[in-house]
């Protein structure tokens, strides 16, 4: 059975041994999203300088690869806006975020990666800061568009306002709103339905079973961190093939398994899903 977990980083802690621990609870699909330029000890100038973020989570996406499926997600993170912008202003902070935002898409474009990750600050910044990161956020909208990936949004806490306003920005520039992920989802699959961005629900609670009570149009991530000093933040990387198992006891069949962890995940993606 292929089991899934649409969002996941490694970084100091357990490191690849998170993914054992993931493979051996039953996981075997894994979507690694690379981490802030902080984590990298990179201090961005421009948008160039990601590519020895990017390059450096390639090489561990190859190595993941051979423990589980591996797929990478080429990450500008919303919160850069202030942390490059603390040193270079905000609006060449968004400037170096479009173009790192390119260079995700020639990544994509070169096979390495399979979507890129975007959004808006999830905690308040004032309002030229949030009009800079909507700007952003349209111009991955646009660089996903031109290679046809999807883009996984890390964005405020979900309101369905928010999902309906971020669906317009996509239309906008033309990119199908399925493409458009949003990642730490809670399970509100009907109302993710209507507006037809695609959720990625994170495994809180019993999140998955009510995710699962209100239809199979959504994806389960841990949004693992694997910070050494957060050990377990978000969620360990056991936890999406436990929700599985759950999900079975609770009598949804293999077949709807097989809808959240491959069909779904092929759809958004655009990705092969082998076991
Ligand atoms: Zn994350």
């Amino acid at each position: 059975m292929i089991i899934t977990d649409d969002h996941m980083h490694l970084y100091n802690h357990l490191k690849l041994k998170a993914l054992e621990q993931f493979k051996n609870a039953g996981g075997t699909h894994v979507f690694l999203v690379s981490l802030l330029s902080k984590h990298y000890n990179v201090k961005p100038t421009k948008g160039e300088d990601f590519k020895k973020i990017f390059d450096a989570h390639i090489g561990l996406v190859n190595k993941a690869n051979k423990i589980v499926r591996a797929f990478a997600v080429l990450g500008v993170h919303p919160a850069e806006i202030t942390i490059i912008g603390g040193r270079l202003g905000f609006k060449r902070a968004a400037e170096i975020m479009k173009e790192a935002l390119e260079l995700a898409g020639k990544y994509v474009e070169e096979g390495k990666a399979v979507a890129i990750k975007s959004g808006r600050p999830h905690y308040k910044v004032p309002k030229d800061v949030w009009d800079l990161s909507n700007e952003v956020m349209m111009h991955a909208f646009e660089v996903a568009k031109d290679v046809g990936c999807a883009v996984q949004l890390h964005t405020e806490s979900y309101t369905l306002e928010g999902i309906k306003e971020i669906a317009e920005m996509a239309d906008k520039v033309g990119l199908k709103r399925e493409k458009v992920v949003k990642h730490f989802s809670p399970p509100k699959v009907k109302e993710f339905e209507e507006v037809g961005i695609f959720p990625s629900v994170i495994c809180l609670n019993d999140y998955a079973l009510e995710a699962a009570k209100q239809g199979d149009r959504f994806m389960l991530e841990t949004d693992y961190i694997d910070d050494k000093s957060r050990p377990g933040a978000v969620l360990g990387p056991k936890t999406v093939p436990r929700k599985v198992k759950e999900l079975l006891k609770h009598g949804f069949d293999e077949d709807f398994i097989y809808k959240i962890c491959v069909e779904n995940v092929e759809r958004v993606y655009g990705v092969e899903m082998v076991e």
